[in-house]
């Protein structure tokens, strides 16, 4: 059965085409791009942008949950797939099984995943000084060596990635991470290791550093239209993926004739007032607290939004709009007429940035796919 709840976002395909296509174009063909989708790429849907991604010709996608890559594997995506590290060693035989190359950044976890695999591929993670997963510089080495001698492991590649739009954005700091994670490459391979995929760029990191393009690069944000700063000679145009968030009215009622008897001190009384119910509400993603002036498109017209939200409902002011009727479709975010919210001024009402947008428009909301 189809979802039948009438509230849906609408996610554009045809820009993540756009902005892989245009990412192949600057890097060149000798770099291969791996799409990072993890939290749902954004909230774009993992498994529609790896078809797209594949469709795009990118060489591999990236998950941080296995089980969501399984279901990638489940519904068909057939791209080489790196997990972050974020599963433990006693997988090993259901990722073989469906042909997912875990992260391991220790010796110890070389001895755990070799000991469970049969013949597996996995990344080396690198340290640049974030302090996370990855073997630091004067560790890769011997990690490499490890995953080498084993019997049962293949290095399919090493990546890094230095904080660049996220945590503490330094500059000097970034590019010192960049710089350490090319290093432990140059030592891995000074050791006789061949390293296949080597990548140290996220979406931050391509678009400013065009040296650190290595022969792979890893966006996530970048994909899906979220750009970032750039260095002369990589000013691009990114689409955004996320284009709509939209609703029909499942309630219409008027409100003119219950006199002065009935308090409602969250109602501002109007003569003639009408109001209309959209099925869409905090735990939805809706601002829990109704930001002051927030409207949404309805025939073409403005109509103001009225406090407070409920965890699946909000309420709107159609004194204005006396045409109304059941069904009528309410936009959130996009075109409806002559009239648009774009991310810009959805965002403004909201009180976040655009990014956050992506995250915030919940998981029981539909995503219908456009282009
Ligand atoms: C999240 C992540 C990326 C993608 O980051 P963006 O900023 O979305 O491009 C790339 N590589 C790794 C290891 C990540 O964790």
């Amino acid at each position: 059965m189809h979802a039948q709840r009438p509230t849906w976002c609408e996610i554009d395909l045809s820009a993540i085409t756009h902005n892989l296509a245009t990412l192949g174009d600057m890097v060149g063909p000798k770099v291969d791009v791996f799409v990072c989708v993890k939290g749902d790429a954004s909230g774009c849907g993992d498994i529609e942008v790896s078809r797209t991604a594949e469709r795009a010709g990118a060489a591999g996608v990236a998950f941080g949950n296995l089980d969501r890559a399984m279901a990638a594997r489940r519904a068909g995506v057939r791209l080489p797939i790196l997990l972050y590290p974020t599963c433990l060693p006693d997988t090993a035989p259901v990722l073989e099984e469906h042909n997912l190359m875990p992260t391991l950044s220790t010796l110890e976890d070389v001895a755990a995943w070799s000991s469970h695999a049969k013949s597996l591929k996995v990344f080396l993670k690198l340290d640049g000084g974030g302090f996370r997963a990855g073997a630091l510089p004067h560790q890769a080495p011997g990690v490499a060596r490890a995953i080498a001698d084993s019997n049962t492991l293949e290095l399919a590649g090493a990546y890094g990635h230095p904080m660049a739009s996220y945590g503490p954005v330094d500059p000097v700091y970034t590019d010192a991470q960049i710089n350490s994670c090319i290093d432990a490459l140059k030592r891995v391979e000074a050791a006789g290791i061949d390293v296949p995929v080597r990548m140290v760029s996220s979406s931050a990191i391509i678009l400013s550093h065009p040296d650190a393009d290595l022969n792979a690069v890893d966006p996530g944000r970048l994909a899906i239209g979220q750009s970032f700063p750039a260095a002369e000679g990589r000013e691009r145009v990114w689409r955004h993926a996320l284009v709509g968030l939209r609703s029909q009215l499942v309630m219409v009622k008027p409100l003119d004739d219950i006199g002065d008897v009935m308090p409602a001190p969250f109602l501002p009384r109007r003569p003639g007032m009408k109001i209309g119910l959209v099925p869409y509400g905090w735990s939805d993603g809706y601002p829990r607290k109704i930001p002051e002036n927030a409207t949404a498109l309805l025939r073409g017209k403005r109509v103001r939004l009225l406090g407070p939200t409920h965890s699946e409902l909000l309420r709107v002011d159609l004194t204005d709009v006396p045409e109304a009727r059941l069904g009528d479709e309410v936009v959130f975010l996009g075109r409806q007429g002559s009239d648009e919210i774009g991310l810009e001024e959805l965002a403004v009402q909201w009180k976040v940035g655009i990014p956050d947008l992506y995250g915030a428009i919940g998981k029981s909301v539909r995503r219908r796919y456009l282009g």
